[in-house]
């Protein structure tokens, strides 16, 4: 029996099999490593704007606590749930390992659609969150960043919520906050601005002149937007596919990503109501043939079903869980017609910069754009050689090179310590 139940926690559970398989770990060492140490669900009671009374059910899991703080964002989405929120927190621990940074995994979330509440709503449900959250975070214990459906604004929120209580400014609290209160400059556009690194080494890798490739981005929020407009202005690649959760636009002679942009700018950032004669089915834009296919929006969108027919040459997982286990198995047997530049390295830049953002509050110094911006390039560099090298040495996927990296790291500092972390 376990309270992380549903597809997604059985997908990171799946996953986290092959590896324990692949590195022989015995079986009774397995669930401490995969059970998150602590999860807490709360009730966030608020006064609607209509002058009912709303309960929404808030989660925070914390899956270790071995390096230091857990680290990871908070998702306010209407069908979140604790088998989710778990799941992501599982998948950062592993991602923060990658990448070398002294964090364990956590997770959060708000079942509510953002996209209903009126900004004081929001401001309600943010502030309540974080005021429940109180006995069970901190700077050294746990530190929150945004993620799907939240934003700068409901940093600057938590943070205040927090700082009231103890009484003086803590920004150190979150990360992805506004620069104004202690943010890092070049955190909103870190994410994807990782992508678009591993996805020129990627082509670099395979030998592809990066100019006048074609890429499709599935999700136009944070990390969508950034990844697709760094790849039309840096890369000089041609978006021939863009969607989002309202729309889905196709066309092979590339889109104007400037005037998508300007769209979407003063559409609260939906990208419904752009063309109607490039509109297409959002399932079959991920079937279109491309260079480079960037999922950045929600789980489990390359299944079974469509992964032999997905006719990319890179798969860059922006998102975090995009691919499932099966078809993970279909894409291992295509290994030579398409690379994965797999989720806990791809996306691993938002993190990295957090990172960043944490230790610039912790220490009051603040460093210049080009700083974070070579320092992140240089943890990618990093992540991205030690993978495909291991990947190469032992005939596995970068999948599986990446995950295997993150859970030695992982169960190497439980052997130093004991059971308690
Ligand atoms: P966001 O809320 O800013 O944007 C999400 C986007 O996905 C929106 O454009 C939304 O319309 C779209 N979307 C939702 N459902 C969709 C669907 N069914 N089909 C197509 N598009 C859909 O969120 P984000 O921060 O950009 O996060 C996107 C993904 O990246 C998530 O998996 C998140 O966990 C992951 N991620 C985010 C960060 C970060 O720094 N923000 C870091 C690492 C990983």
């Amino acid at each position: 029996m376990t309270i992380y139940t549903g597809p997604v926690f059985a997908m990171a559970r799946e996953q986290f099999g092959a590896i324990a398989d692949h590195l022989d770990i015995p079986l009774d060492e397995r669930d401490r490593l995969l059970y998150p140490k602590r999860a807490i669900t709360v009730s966030i009671p608020i006064h609607m704007d209509d002058g009912s009374t709303t309960v929404f059910e808030g989660y925070r899991v914390q899956h270790h606590l071995t390096f230091g703080a857990t680290k990871g964002g908070v998702r306010f989405a209407p069908n979140v749930d604790i088998g989710e929120v778990g799941a992501l927190s599982v998948w950062m621990s592993w991602k923060c390992a990658l990448a070398g940074l002294p964090y364990g995994g956590a997770k959060g979330g708000v079942a509510c659609d953002p996209q209903k509440l009126s900004i004081r709503e929001l401001e309600a449900v943010s502030r309540r969150y974080m005021q429940e959250m109180i006995p069970f975070v901190g700077p050294h214990t746990d530190v929150m960043a945004p993620d799907m459906g939240t934003n700068e604004q409901v940093m600057a929120w938590f943070m205040d919520t927090y700082s009231m209580h103890i009484g003086h400014a803590v920004p150190e609290i979150v990360t992805g906050k506004p620069v104004a209160l202690g943010g890092t400059v070049g955190r909103r556009e870190a994410t994807g601005r990782g992508v678009v690194y591993l996805v020129e080494r990627a082509l670099n890798q395979l030998k592809i002149n990066p100019v006048g490739t074609t890429a499709i981005v599935q999700g136009y929020g944070n990390v969508g937007s950034v990844t697709a407009i760094n790849l039309a202005r840096r890369t000089g690649s041609r978006i021939v596919g863009i969607s989002d959760h309202t729309a889905a636009y196709y066309d092979p002679r590339g889109l104007d990503i400037d005037s998508i942009e300007r769209h979407a700018g003063a559409n609260r950032g939906v990208l419904a109501g752009w063309s109607e004669q490039l509109a297409i089915d959002p399932g079959e834009l991920i079937e279109q043939p491309c260079d480079i296919l960037v999922p950045a929006a929600v789980e489990r969108v390359i299944n079974g079903e469509n992964a032999g027919r997905i006719k990319c040459r890179i798969l860059a997982e922006g998102a975090n869980g995009p691919t499932t286990p099966e078809a993970d198995r279909i894409l291992d047997r295509r290994r030579d017609e398409v690379l994965v530049i797999p989720d806990i390295l791809c996306n691993s830049g938002g993190v990295i910069v957090s990172y960043f953002e944490w230790v610039q509050d912790l220490q009051q110094l603040f460093w210049a754009e080009t700083e974070v911006n070579d320092k992140l390039y240089r943890l990618l560099e990093m992540a991205f050689t030690q993978v495909t090298k291991r990947a190469a040495a032992e005939n596995i996927s970068n999948r599986t090179a990446a995950m295997a990296i993150g859970v030695e790291k992982v169960r190497e500092g439980k052997r130093l310590r004991g059971l308690f972390p």
